[in-house]
């Protein structure tokens, strides 16, 4: 299979990982994760806000 725009294109936004906007101090963060609040919601928050807040990623409840 051959990328039908040829090399040297590239995605006008890079899939960059962890970068999010932080739902908690309303910034971006490069170490934003997915958390759920009390309520069951999905908001990304970065890793001071998290610590801040005792909030756990979804990516590692059990
Ligand atoms: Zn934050």
């Amino acid at each position: 299979m051959q990328h039908p725009t040829g090399p040297g294109s590239r995605p006008t936004v890079p899939p960059v990982i962890g970068i999010g906007w932080c739902a908690w101090h309303q910034a971006y963060s490069a170490t934003a994760r997915l958390v759920q609040d009390a309520e069951g919601a999905a908001y990304f928050a970065c890793n001071s806000c998290r610590e801040a807040y005792n909030l756990v990623p979804v990516a590692d409840r059990p």
